[in-house]
């Protein structure tokens, strides 16, 4: 590594505000005195008074400085739940989750009372509960049972500057009501300061910047490009533990295969170092990491260890994890990107940005000094590193957010307020697609389908399978598939050391050829016979935790079911309606088999391939439709259901 730049931090304030300590009930006092400690403690009367006085407020302040856990409990303190619910909206599940578990901590109340979250499929609030964390997604469904969001009397848009595709909806939606309703405080809360923009589209709102504590943190580049950033984080990592005074590591990967990689061979390595090195503790944190162990980043480090967390983006800016002291920046993340043209989207492992680049680096300088080890070259952080990330939503379909939309009554979309719009192309295409699934009439009105559709919390192909379900008499199994799709890819097991056997496991659900679908059907229909055995589950290589999430995930949709009052009617025995149903969703993603074995794409021709993990891999039916693309190797079709001839093609 050259060591290359010193990023200046202010001077760290000296916070000796330290109380007695009431043996009774210590953690609460302790938890109350760390409050106190946080940078935006010193605002916090500063903060109110601007809230009382403005009705939009933006926010600006550092990454671990106290906004989304001290803010909403700053309102309650000041009355404003006595007058409805704080929202705090986030862009990730585990961060709503954490934070709320969090603040719930803080105040000592029982997650779910007082304090709760709600994220899709899963809402953890009560009659009680006066802060309420969300994910920006589930406050823009909220708006279809309440759109004036009556029941808040103050929401926060927080991590503003991730400009995730439901937080850029939300903007042009609050920002509407608002005017509506004076007695509804906007709060936009963002840790970088790219604040202009967010107070010229509110109406020039005042911008409250909290000054951050930020240390010193030296900047290290690699000297040649990184072939494979994955053993380069691994091997640095190493020569950390081994070489540097304590502190944690934190190293930034792009998602739960990498990491469980890196874990696994960090694992190995340290078994090898003998007892005169020091504990190392891998503590892995990903959307999908079970809720038991996503709190164990948080927990402090054993005098003489070292903890090393492996995390995706999520430990950007949505999670301070304290004591971090070294942070490794391999330089990338998953990017969903979308092309208009084809309507394909795929989710990539691209190169960050330079704000991106920065952020990672200061999360190792917000208790003393840090280190950040960049796994590439100053040249291309300087050259190739773009200054920002594009906006989601100039990169994703847009179907979903436009039947929400049709659903609220916003019929003019050319013309709604968005921060910045999406290409026209792709909101055509948005439209398109709807039009062809017949949630849109061809004037562009939401139809009976189209209502229906909007009510389901999912992909509006996956919405529209569910709907068409009613048509085929096979609801009943229709749902189930959509819960298991809904789980992604965490449902079969595969263990290094018993892979035949767990592949045999998977290849009894798909006799007969049957399919992906009807597959994930077999497995789930299996599992129920057995009255929801976990015997069952470890006997055949199932993730009971994934299980149980699509059982969960498969109760609220059938109580959607009665929402949209389509019976619940089974039809096992009649695998052709199961496949017309999912058809109906799914026709736009087609294919049909090629001479050289490859499929071809129908809507837009390019060349695919049925992922090796289908069990129509080597089967090769003509015409297939699929679930979802993924590029890792090839463009791979995941989830694939063999059709018999197609329509309009
Ligand atoms: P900001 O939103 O400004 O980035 P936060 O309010 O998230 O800041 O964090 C403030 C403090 O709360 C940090 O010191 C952080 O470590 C701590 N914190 C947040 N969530 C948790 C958690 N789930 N467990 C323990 N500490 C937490
Ligand atoms: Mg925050």
């Amino acid at each position: 590594f050259v060591k290359s730049s010193v990023i200046e931090g202010t001077q760290p304030e000296d916070d000796s505000d330290q109380e007695d300590i009431d043996a009774k009930d210590i953690l609460k006092r302790e938890l109350q005195d760390e409050r106190k400690t946080l940078p935006i403690y010193k605002f916090r009367d500063e903060l109110l008074k601007a809230v009382e006085e403005y009705q939009v407020i933006v926010i600006v302040g550092e990454t671990g400085s106290g906004k989304t856990t001290q803010i909403p409990q700053y309102l309650h303190e000041a009355g404003y739940t006595a007058k409805g619910k704080v929202a705090c909206t986030q862009p990730r599940r585990v961060a709503a989750m954490s934070v709320a578990a969090r603040v719930s901590q803080e105040m000592g109340v029982k997650l779910g009372h007082e304090v709760g979250y709600s994220i899709r499929f899963e809402d953890c609030t009560s009659e009680k509960t006066i802060i309420k964390y969300m994910t920006d997604g589930m406050l823009l469904r909220e708006f279809l049972g309440e759109p004036d969001l009556a029941s808040y009397s103050v929401v926060m848009v927080d991590e503003a500057h991730e400009r995730t595709l439901s937080t850029d909806i939300l903007f042009g939606l609050v920002k509407d009501i608002s005017r509506f309703r004076p007695d509804l405080k906007l709060l936009i809360s963002s840790a970088t300061l790219d604040a202009e923009k967010f107070s010229d589209y509110f109406d020039s709102a005042p911008i409250f910047k909290i000054p951050g504590r930020r240390y010193p943190v030296e900047i290290h580049y690699t000297k040649a490009p990184e072939a494979d950033y994955i053993d380069a984080a691994i091997v640095t990592v190493l020569q950390i533990h081994v070489t540097q005074p304590p502190g944690d590591i934190l190293v930034f990967l792009t998602g739960q295969e990498e990491i469980e990689t890196v874990d696994e061979i960090l694992k190995h390595r340290t078994r090898g170092l003998g007892t005169k090195i020091s504990e190392l503790i891998i503590c892995p944190i990903y959307a999908n990491l079970p809720t038991e162990l996503q709190a164990k980043i948080f927990e402090p480090t054993p005098e003489g260890a070292r903890k090393v967390v492996l995390a995706t983006n999520i430990a950007e800016t949505s999670l301070t994890i304290d004591g971090i002291k070294y942070v490794i920046d391999p330089g990338f993340c998953k990017i969903k990107s979308y092309n208009p043209r084809t309507g394909m989207e795929s989710l990539l492992i691209n190169p960050i940005s330079k704000a991106s680049a920065n952020q990672r680096a200061g999360r190792s300088g917000r208790t003393g000094p840090g280190k950040c080890f960049r796994l590439y070259t100053s040249y291309n952080y300087m050259h190739d590193l773009e200054d920002n990330t594009v906006p989601e939503i100039q990169r994703t379909n847009l179907a979903n957010v436009v039947l929400t939309l049709k659903s609220l009554g916003i019929h003019d979309l050319v013309n709604f307020d968005f921060m910045d719009p999406p290409p026209s192309e792709a909101l055509l295409k948005a439209l398109e697609q709807l039009f062809a699934l017949s949630a849109l009439n061809s004037r562009g009105e939401l139809t009976k389908t189209g209502r229906r559709m909007a009510e389901f919390p999912l992909d509006p192909m996956l919405s529209k399978m569910i709907v068409a379900s009613e048509k085929y008499k096979c609801s009943d199994e229709v749902i189930s598939i959509a819960s298991m799709l809904s789980i992604g890819n965490s449902i079969f097991y595969r263990p290094k050391d018993k892979q035949v056997h767990a592949d045999n496991a998977r290849l009894n659900f798909h006799t007969g050829n049957v399919g992906d679908h009807i597959a994930l059907l077999n497995v789930y229909n299996s599992w129920k016979e057995t009255d929801y055995s976990t015997q069952w589950c470890y006997e055949n290589y199932i993730q009971v935790r994934s299980m149980k999430r699509a059982r969960d995930i498969r109760d609220q949709l059938e109580g959607l079911m009665e929402r949209v009052e389509i019976e619940i009617c089974s039809n096992a025995s009649d695998l052709d309606a199961i496949k017309k149903a999912i058809t109906s969703g799914f026709f736009h993603h087609s294919a049909r088999l090629q001479r050289d074995g490859t499929y071809k794409t129908v809507k837009n021709p390019q060349t695919v391939h049925i992922h090796p993990s289908s069990g129509l891999a080597e089967i090769r039916p003509r015409w297939v439709v699929y679930h979802e693309l993924v590029l890792t190797t090839k463009e791979f079709m995941r989830q694939v259901c063999s059709v018999k001839k197609l329509i309009n093609t």
